[in-house]
C-alpha cells in the first residue's frame, strides 16, 4: 500500500482501501500539484453526497450500500483521466477536481455524475446532491475550495428541485451572518438587547388609536437597531425564535399589567406567535399564565398567527385556538392574501381580526383587479363580522380606496411608524382625557 508522512501521524495510509481513491490529506496536496502546474487550465472541485445515506443503508442493507459506494467511486473516477484527482472523503461524501473546457462541459460533467448515480439499481430512491466551486485563484489552499464545495451543497439541503449547486460567495457571508447571530442571541436576551416597539393601530375614519401590536428590535451593540426581519427567519430556522416569543409575550403582558395597575387607558396590543409556538403543546398554557401573571384581561392581547400558520396542521390548531377563545383570547390572521389564502378556515373557524397583507397595497397604483380583490374580501370578512385591519398604509389614496371599501382600521406608515414603548404611551395617555 502507497503511504505518505502525516506531520503530526506520521505513516498513514494514501489511499482509501475500500474505494482505491485518495483519502482527503493526500487528495488536497494532489489537487494543489494539479491545479499549480496546469495554471493555463481551469479546474473546479466537486463534491458529491447522497441525500439520506443513512436510509439507503437501513432498506437496503449495508452490503448492498457498499456496492454503491464503489459504484460511484468508479464513476467520478473516470474524470481524473485528463489530470484530474478523486478522494474518498467520508461514508457517503465523495470530491473530485478535475479540469474542465468551458462552463457548458463542467455542467456536462456533473449531470452525467448526476444521472449516473441515479440511475443505479436499488429497492430505494438515490438522491445525488453535489456542490461545486471553480478553482479560480491558484494561490488559494485546496482545502478552503473543499468548504466552499460544503457551502454550495448546504444551499440545495431540503431543496428537491436542484441536484446541485455553485458555491456563492454571498452565501458563505449569509452562513457566517446566521451563525453569529445565532451565537449572540442567548447573551441578548440576558443583556436586554430585544426591545419592544409598538406600531399603532388606527381607526381610518377618525384616525384614533385603538390599538397596537408588538413587534421586536435588536438594538445590537455594535450594529444598531437590526429589523425583525433579518433576524426572525433565521431563528425560526432553528427554534430559537420560540425563547424570543416568550420574552416579547412576557414584556406585553407586564406592560399592560403597568398600564392596568397605574389606571390608564388600556388598548390592546397584539403578540405575533411563531408557528413553531402554536404548534408547541404547552402554548396555551403559557398564555394563560402570563395573563394571570400580570392580571390581564386576555381581550388586551390579540394572538396574531400568519395565515401559513394556520393551513398547517388546522385540527390541532382549531382545538388550541378553541381553548383559548373560551378564556377570552382573541384571534388574528396575520398577512392574509399573502400564501394559499385560507377561506375555508374562515368558515371553519371565527377569527376575531383579519389583517389583510401589506403586499395587497403595494406599487404606486392599485391594478384594477387588486381593487376588486380587496374590495370583496373586505367585504365577505364584513359580513363575517371579522376586523379587518389594512396593512402597511402608505399613502393617502389607500387610505380613500380603504374607506370606499368600508375597511375601518389600518396600520402603516402613513399615520405611525413602530416606535418605542414610552412614545405609544406619550401618544395614547396623553391624548387621553381621563390621563391628562
Ligand atoms: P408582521 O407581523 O406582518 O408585521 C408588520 C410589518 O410591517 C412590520 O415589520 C412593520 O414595521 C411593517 N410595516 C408596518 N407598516 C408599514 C408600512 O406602511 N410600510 C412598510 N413597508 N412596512 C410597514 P417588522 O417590524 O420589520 O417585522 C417584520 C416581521 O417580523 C413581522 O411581520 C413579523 O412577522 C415578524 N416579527 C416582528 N416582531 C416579532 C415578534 O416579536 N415575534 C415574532 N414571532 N415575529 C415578529
Ligand atoms: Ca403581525
Ligand atoms: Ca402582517
Amino acid at each position: 500500500m502507497a503511504f505518505y508522512l502525516n506531520e503530526y501521524d506520521g505513516k498513514i495510509p494514501l489511499i482509501d482501501e475500500m474505494t482505491g481513491l485518495y483519502k482527503i490529506g493526500p487528495f488536497f496536496r494532489a489537487s494543489e500539484t494539479i491545479y499549480r502546474k496546469n495554471s493555463f487550465k481551469t479546474f473546479a472541485m466537486i463534491q458529491v453526497d447522497i441525500y439520506h445515506f443513512k436510509i439507503i443503508n437501513e432498506i437496503c442493507g449495508v452490503a448492498a450500500a457498499d456496492q454503491l459506494l464503489l459504484y460511484i467511486a468508479g464513476l467520478v473516477k473516470r474524470y481524473t483521466k485528463h489530470g484530474g484527482v478523486a478522494a474518498h472523503f467520508r461514508a457517503d461524501v465523495f470530491v473530485l477536481c478535475t479540469s474542465y473546457e468551458n462552463h457548458e462541459d463542467l455542467v456536462n460533467i456533473i449531470t452525467e455524475i448526476i444521472d449516473g448515480i441515479s440511475k443505479y439499481e436499488l429497492p430505494c430512491k438515490i438522491i445525488p446532491t453535489i456542490g461545486v466551486c471553480l478553482i479560480d485563484n491558484i494561490e488559494i489552499e485546496p482545502h478552503i475550495f473543499f468548504d466552499r464545495t460544503s457551502i454550495a451543497l448546504h444551499t440545495i439541503k431540503g431543496n428537491m428541485l436542484n441536484n446541485y449547486a455553485f458555491y456563492d460567495a454571498s452565501e458563505k457571508e449569509r452562513m457566517l451572518y446566521e451563525s453569529k447571530i445565532v451565537h449572540e442571541m442567548d447573551h441578548a436576551l440576558k443583556n436586554n438587547e430585544f426591545k419592544v416597539y409598538i406600531q399603532p393601530k388606527v381607526n381610518i375614519l377618525t384616525e384614533e388609536i385603538i390599538g397596537g401590536e408588538a413587534l421586536v428590535r435588536w438594538r445590537h451593540p455594535q450594529d444598531g437597531i437590526v429589523s425583525p426581519a433579518k433576524f426572525i427567519p433565521i431563528f425560526e430556522k432553528n427554534g430559537i425564535i420560540m425563547k424570543l416569543d416568550e420574552y416579547v409575550w412576557e414584556n406585553v403582558f407586564r406592560m399592560i399589567g403597568s398600564w392596568s395597575a397605574a389606571g390608564k387607558k388600556l388598548v390592546p396590543i397584539s403578540i405575533n406567535i411563531s408557528r413553531m409556538n402554536a404548534y408547541s403543546s404547552d402554548f396555551a398554557d403559557k398564555i394563560a399564565d402570563f395573563a394571570n401573571r400580570y392580571n390581564v384581561n386576555p381581550r388586551l392581547v390579540p394572538l396574531e398567527l400568519t395565515e401559513s400558520a394556520f393551513l398547517e396542521n388546522s385540527n390541532d390548531l382549531y382545538f388550541l385556538m378553541n381553548k383559548l377563545q373560551k378564556q377570552g383570547f382573541i384571534f388574528s390572521m396575520d398577512d392574509y392574501g399573502s400564501g394559499y389564502s385560507s377561506i375555508n378556515m374562515l368558515r371553519n373557524i371565527a377569527v376575531d381580526e383579519v389583517k389583510m397583507d401589506h403586499a395587497f397595497l403595494k406599487g404606486k397604483m392599485l391594478s384594477e383587479r387588486t381593487k376588486v380583490v380587496l374590495k370583496y374580501s373586505i367585504e365577505m370578512l364584513n359580513h363575517l363580522n371579522t376586523m379587518v385591519v389594512a396593512e402597511g398604509v402608505e399613502t393617502k389614496e389607500q387610505v380613500e380606496f380603504l374607506k370606499e371599501c368600508n375597511c375601518i382600521y389600518a396600520q402603516g406608515h402613513y399615520f405611525y411608524k413602530p416606535m418605542p414603548v414610552e412614545e405609544f404611551e406619550k401618544l395614547v395617555f396623553h391624548s387621553s382625557k381621563e390621563n391628562l
